[in-house]
């Protein structure tokens, strides 16, 4: 089995991190996907994402990190993949995710969206939240990966 795991990215966190490492431990193969073509001004630079995602998953042997434009049904497809993964972390995801897999579902019907719940220790964790405690230098280092927390709080230097 074969699934993609599409997201922003903005940057990479221990809440991907966990999504990532257990779906890839459901699935043969996990394409991450960095979605390029977004409404949400991002901090880093598509380069700069998936540069820290691959550092962050060089060790895990079945995942490959890639960017595509357009819509995850098309990605999928494109890359084989017949199962979407998605990480719900609190009551609020439900609805926007739940709106987001009907609608991929009534397009791509042969695709399946699989939710994962969050870990514990991570649902409060959001891209946002990682930038915002780097901003305050409030200790990022346990939110995000080595590579991540580096690279975060060189944005913040300039
Ligand atoms: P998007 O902009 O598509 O929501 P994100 O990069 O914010 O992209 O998130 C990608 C996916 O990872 C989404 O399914 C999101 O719900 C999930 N996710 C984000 N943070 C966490 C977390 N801390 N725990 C579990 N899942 C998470």
């Amino acid at each position: 089995m074969k699934a993609v795991y599409p997201g922003s990215f903005d940057p990479v966190t221990y809440g991907h991190i966990d999504i990532i490492k257990r779906s890839a431990n459901i699935v043969d193969e996990l394409v991450v996907g960095i979605l390029v073509n977004n409404s949400k001004k991002p901090m880093f630079t598509m380069e700069e994402r998936l540069y820290m995602l691959r550092e962050s998953v060089k060790d895990i042997p079945n995942v490959t990190v890639k960017t595509f434009e357009g819509m995850t049904i098309d990605f999928a497809r494109d890359n084989g993949a017949k199962v979407i993964i998605r990480g719900l972390r609190v009551i609020s995801d439900y609805e926007t995710e739940m709106q987001i897999a009907q609608v991929n579902r009534s397009i791509a019907p042969d695709i399946e969206t699989m939710f994962l719940s969050t870990g514990l220790e991570y649902s409060f964790l959001s891209s946002t939240i990682a930038k915002e405690v780097a901003y305050y230098d409030a200790g990022v280092e346990k939110l995000v990966p080595p590579v991540v927390a580096t690279k975060i709080k060189e944005k913040f230097k300039k």
